[in-house]
């Protein structure tokens, strides 16, 4: 499946969740057995090394790490909205247009050193993604790498990352 199919699986849907936001709706994508595969086929491709975990970022990151995960051979991290964890967690504050948000992990979920490859959905300005790295390493993960399904080049959240020095992939701009 070309990039461009693959692009036009996704719907945007104008004034979600609020006025002046146009929404990449991803579910249109996950309908098709087509799409859905060859998003995973290409980024098992796009890994860089081995991974020890694949943390994904509550909701929609939390699909693509499982199904990464399993041919990649690594487990499952769950990076959730502060609260929702039941065991003991390490949170994170990050901005957002108005306010902040906090997430979280548990607190063990990880061993100091474990390689973690972190996946969402889509990056925008990269405020949670950056605020799951940050989280990732306090709980002493080595994290080199991020991949999204859909990057928004515009609100430049792939180039703040890759000013890190991560290394940053998606499969649609
Ligand atoms: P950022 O923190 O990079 O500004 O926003 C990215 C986060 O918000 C991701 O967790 C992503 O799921 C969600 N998000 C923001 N805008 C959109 C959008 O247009 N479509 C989808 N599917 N998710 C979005």
């Amino acid at each position: 499946m070309a990039n461009d199919d693959l692009k036009a699986l996704i719907r945007t849907i104008p004034d979600f969740p609020k006025p002046g936001i146009q929404f990449r709706d991803i579910t249109t994508l996950l309908l098709s057995p087509a799409g859905l595969a060859a998003c995973i086929e290409r980024m098992v491709a796009a890994t860089d090394g081995p991974v020890d975990l694949v943390a994904g970022i509550e909701a929609r990151g939390f699909l693509f790490a499982a199904a990464l995960a399993v041919p990649l051979e690594a487990g499952v991290l769950l990076i959730r909205k502060d609260g929702k964890l039941p065991g003991a967690t390490i949170a994170e504050d990050y901005a957002l247009e108005y306010g902040q948000d906090r997430i979280a992990m548990h607190a063990d979920a990880l061993a100091p050193g474990a390689r973690v490859l972190l996946v969402d959905d889509l990056i925008a300005t990269g405020g949670t993604a950056r605020a799951a790295i940050r989280l990732l390493r306090k709980a002493g993960a080595v994290v080199t790498q991020a991949q999204f399904l859909v990057d928004l080049p515009d609100l430049g959240g792939a180039a703040a990352l890759r000013g890190d020095g991560l290394r940053v992939d998606a499969l649609v701009a």
